[in-house]
């Protein structure tokens, strides 16, 4: 049987972690075995349908590479690809009401005030709504009456209030839960929508889905579409249900934590290779202790027996990481090509080497937006406190290293080839000269032209750039500073 999996977003806003990773996971486990993908659009719920969440469901899945064999734009022959038109050619309805006639369903007519009444609190505030199945018992001339009268309805699951229910998922294992513990849900809605419960089954059995892929959140609900399955008489699809993504706190990842969403990330400089390499260890991993991996190398490894139950803690850190992996192994071109945007930011116009303030901070970032804080002082001597020129190791105090700025000045003065390459060996005779480590010279100087504790290439790579007149008045600000 050839795998057929499916992306089902509900187009209510930005692409979550979580649904970026039910997607890359459905995707993986299709075209791992050769089998097709599907897009489906759940546009069920009006309420919740947030004007451009479709447009951010194509532009991320076109962008991550998670491209779609079916679905709106792609006819594979199942469509109608987003529910809202699948319910125009009445499918939901058609299900429905064979449902009814196998005792499997019924008609509800009650109205706001009597739900309500039935309404209990269980835990924390959490109310639920325990249908009580007055409307079973309405009998064929009252339903009849109430429909040709126009009274607004619901189609409810008819579940038994004894016996129990058993479902397999396939990182849960069986679960079985007590028929009483189920609710009577709604299949479908007063303004005649299907309810996502119920089109999510209806849609999975005729588009033919073999592997179902979705949050935990949807584990208790489970059972109930079991029953709807096994009413129809069809075949349950496999059932995957994964972790909670959770933040490093161990609350559930949300706006609040700033990096919920893949939009979220590419703002923060996340480079889509990397977010999707990193969303993928979200709860699965390879048999090997490898972690990076390109999506072609994840449709290779990718097996779903390997995805754990327990939380996954989304690490902000551990992804800065996997970003500079990527940012290092990335060509030199492509990295200029942007990275350019972030070094103009840093040096506001002056005329430094672009190209090697590039491969300066190649090596030396984890997202883009780090570049103008590296460089920003080679724009503009940054104010600086000059205890930074005191160093143990390099044995430096403030006035060793007022002594030595003021002996190299001359020495710097005079000479005319600022290359590096040039500046490295004058600045290294000169510590031989004098008996001093390379560091007691380096480390004043680096210092003093650049004003900073920690920079991203040493003292004679920071004045080959500088030039030589910029070099010089930032050793004598340095001069200036520590006389004070
Ligand atoms: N429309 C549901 C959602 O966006 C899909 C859940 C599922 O994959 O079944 O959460």
């Amino acid at each position: 049987m050839k795998i057929r999996t499916r992306y089902a977003p509900s187009p209510t806003g930005k692409m979550h972690v979580g649904n970026l990773r039910s997607a890359l996971y459905e995707f993986l486990i299709a075209k791992h075995d050769g089998g097709d993908f599907m897009l489906r659009i759940e546009d069920t719920d009006q309420e919740r349908f947030v004007e451009g969440a479709t447009e951010i469901i194509y532009r991320t899945m076109a962008k991550t590479g998670l491209v779609h064999d079916e679905g709106p734009d792609k006819d594979g022959g199942y469509g109608p690809y987003v529910q809202s038109e699948r319910m125009k050619t009445g499918i939901y309805m058609k299900y429905a009401k064979e449902l009814i006639e196998k005792k499997e369903a019924y008609y509800c007519f009650c109205d706001k005030e009597r739900l309500e009444a039935l309404k209990s609190e269980v835990k924390d505030g959490e109310v639920i709504t325990k249908y009580d199945k007055h409307c079973l018992s309405l009998s064929p001339e009252e339903i009849e009456k109430n429909l040709n009268e126009g009274k607004p309805f619901v189609i409810r699951q008819n579940i038994p209030e004894e016996g129990t229910t058993t479902f397999h998922d396939e990182l849960y294992g069986d679960i079985t839960v007590d028929n009483a513990e189920l609710d009577d849900m709604i299949l479908i809605k007063s303004d005649g929508y299907p309810t996502y419960n119920f089109a999510n089954v209806i849609d999975d059995h005729t588009m033919n889905i073999t592997h179902v892929v979705r949050g935990n959140e949807y584990l208790s609900s489970s059972p109930k579409y079991v029953r709807l399955y096994d009413a129809f008489g069809w075949s349950v699809p496999t059932y995957i249900h994964l972790p909670l993504i959770t933040d490093e706190n161990h609350k559930k990842l949300s706006k609040r934590s700033g990096h919920a969403s893949f939009e979220d990330l590419e703002d923060q400089g996340f480079l889509t290779e990397a977010i999707i390499n990193y969303v993928a260890l979200l709860g699965w991993s390879p048999e090997d202790n490898n972690e990076i991996f390109s999506l072609d190398e994840l449709i290779e490894k990718f097996d779903y027996r390997r995805i754990s139950k327990s939380p996954a803690v989304f690490d902000i850190v551990k992804l800065r990481w996997m970003n500079g992996e990527y940012i290092k192994a990335m060509d030199d071109d492509k990295f200029f090509a942007m990275a350019e945007k972030y070094i103009d930011e840093a040096i506001k116009g002056k005329n430094l080497d672009k190209k090697k303030l590039s491969a300066m901070v190649k090596t030396r970032i984890e997202v883009f937006p780090d570049i103008p804080e590296l460089i920003d002082f080679f724009a503009e001597l940054p104010e600086y406190d000059t205890a930074m020129y005191e160093h143990k190791k390099m044995k430096t105090t403030k006035e060793s290293s007022l002594a030595l700025l003021k002996e190299i000045l001359p020495v710097l003065e005079a000479c005319n080839d600022y290359s590096n390459d040039n500046l490295y060996k004058l600045l290294v005779d000169f510590a031989t000269a004098h008996e001093y480590k390379n560091g007691y010279v380096l480390w004043p100087v680096r210092t003093a032209t650049s004003g900073k504790q920690m920079t991203p290439a040493g003292a004679t790579e920071i004045m080959e750039l500088l030039g030589k007149e910029e070099s010089i008045s930032r050793i004598k600000k340095g001069i200036e500073l520590l006389e004070k």
